[in-house]
């Protein structure tokens, strides 16, 4: 059985303590691999490593480090399709978005990083005859890169490629329910020739690996994507110790159909932004309100449109859903498939788990699930389930809708659908949440900033909001002398 190590001060090697996990494979419900344990004494050998290496590392100009995490883009490119099944048989999704999706985007992280930092400026502020001003922006030291099991090495690497590239040296752990991709990351950085020390990966649980990361005090940053209720222990912990802070947290996002949209687009696209990797994208839109005037056509495209998802083995070309990422998550989202007919909610499709023959008998699988007939602040409606489930609501007004669609703690990513561009605009203005599509979902330009407000996180990544997170900002101030 393939076992997993940990990637410190430029070697794979075993946990400290020699203990293992079981990493599952969702659509066979088998364990295929094992995960090492670490603990502090594996995050505390990493942490030295980094410190160890940073100044080497922090003192090679951009060109030089560009250079080398070019050479990581490269072999990440070159081993797509390896990487692409390892992703889908980790996480279940399936191969075909993994290969198009994933890792291609975990290749352009490291890409655009890479050469963003060739085209950095800093501010200067010119005091005329007395002197002048202007911001260096140094590397933070060792930093901490923590990530959930989604998006396992797109996310990853969107938080790592930024540390990197910033001139930090990083300790890293992706989620135990999603380790592999990230270990193949580790034998790429070997063979990219990154120095040793300057990207460490450990695996291991949350309570164990994790909280050593966030508890270190020589790791100075921490970038966290994950649930709220982790990221508000992360921030208790690391609050107080003064370190930077990045948490990109959970969301409960509305996609809000207007009866001027586009029709066939906005129900082709909202089919795609409600069940993409089954669901479990923090951007997916998981309430769909709908202006009651097309209510009744909305919801039978849809439904329609729904009913062509091909649940199956990740791997087959047709698969438009595969497997829910593990079974307690599977239980989770079954769980509040159950709430929903207890708050009174009427199921329209799905609703069920999908029983797969042969070898894919125990994967974890779930029909994409339609929803009607809730409350807007039912609990259905305003916690997050992170599944293939959404809920049709329809609309009066505009106020109505933003009332509804502002109501949850979460506030990270919003669709609108009209034709009319002052609407559009307005209440693009008006929803609270960090990202807005208008008649499109996750069309992503790198350079923008991303992240959510209220529970939905704290700070930006993406862009130069990345790299200014992973730099502390110094003022530095100059009087002639005359
Ligand atoms: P999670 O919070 O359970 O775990 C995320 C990571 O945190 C894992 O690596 C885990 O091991 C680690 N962790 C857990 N406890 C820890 C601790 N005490 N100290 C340090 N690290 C700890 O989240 P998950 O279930 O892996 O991911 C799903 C969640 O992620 C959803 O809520 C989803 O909305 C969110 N998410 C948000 C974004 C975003 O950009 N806002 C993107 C993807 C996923």
């Amino acid at each position: 059985m393939k076992k997993i190590l940990n990637y410190i001060n430029g070697e794979l090697v075993e946990p400290a303590s020699g203990q293992y996990l079981d990493n599952f494979d969702p659509s066979r419900g088998t364990v295929y691999s094992k995960i090492p344990q670490s603990e502090f004494q594996d995050v505390e050998m990493a942490t030295k490593a980094a410190e160890k290496a940073f100044p080497e590392w922090s003192a090679k100009t951009a060109k030089e480090r560009s250079k080398i995490m070019l050479k990581v883009a490269d072999l990440i490119e070159e081993n797509l399709e390896k990487l692409a099944h390892a992703e889908s048989l980790d996480n279940g999704k399936p191969y075909k978005l993994a290969k198009a999706v994933d890792i291609p985007r975990a290749r352009d992280n490291f890409a655009f990083f890479a050469t963003a930092i060739l085209h950095d400026e800093a501010p200067f502020y010119n005091m005329g005859t007395s002197g002048f001003n202007y911001t260096l922006r140094q590397p933070i030291g060792v930093v901490g890169c923590i990530s959930p099991w989604n998006l396992p090495l797109y996310l990853f690497s969107w938080k790592i490629a930024p540390a990197l590239a910033s001139g930090n040296c990083v300790v890293a752990k992706p989620s135990e329910v999603t380790p592999m991709t990230a270990f193949l990351l580790s034998e790429i950085c070997i063979e990219a020739g990154m120095p040793a020390g300057v990207l460490n990966i450990v695996h291991g649980l949350g309570p164990g690996a994790g909280q050593a990361i966030i508890d270190h005090p020589k790791i100075k940053a921490i970038s966290f994507t994950g649930g709220t209720k982790t990221g508000e222990h992360i921030a208790r912990i690391a609050g107080p110790k003064f370190k930077k802070l990045s948490l990109e947290l959970g969301g409960k996002n509305p996609n809000i159909i207007f009866a001027d949209c586009d029709f066939d687009k906005a129900v082709k696209t909202s089919v795609t932004s409600s069940f993409a990797n089954q669901g479990q994208i923090c951007l997916c839109g998981s309430r769909i309100f709908v202006e009651r005037s097309i209510y009744d056509k909305f919801k039978t495209a849809f439904v329609e449109r729904v009913k062509g998802l091909k649940v199956g083995p990740p791997e087959e070309n047709d698969s438009r859903m595969g497997a829910l990422v593990s079974k307690d998550h599977l239980e989770k989202v079954m769980g509040y498939i159950e709430l929903a007919k207890e708050e009174g909610g009427s199921i329209i499709h799905g609703g069920n788990k999908v029983e797969l023959e042969g070898e894919y008998s125990n994967g974890y699988f779930l029909e994409p699930t339609v929803i009607e007939g809730l409350k807007y602040d039912c609990r259905t409606n305003q916690e997050e389930i992170f599944g293939p489930v959404v809920t049709l609501t329809p609309f009066d007004t505009e106020e109505e809708v933003l009332m509804m669609a502002n109501s949850t703690q979460y506030g990270l990513a919003s669709t609108v659908w009209t034709e009319n561009l002052n609407k559009a605009h307005r209440v693009a203005g008006l929803v609270e949440s960090g990202i807005v599509w208008i008649n499109c979902w996750l069309v992503r330009d790198l350079r923008t900033l991303f992240g959510g407000m209220k529970s939905s996180g704290v700070g930006r990544e993406g862009g130069y909001e990345a790299l200014h997170f992973f730099t502390e900002a110094k003022n530095i101030c100059f009087q002639y002398d005359h």
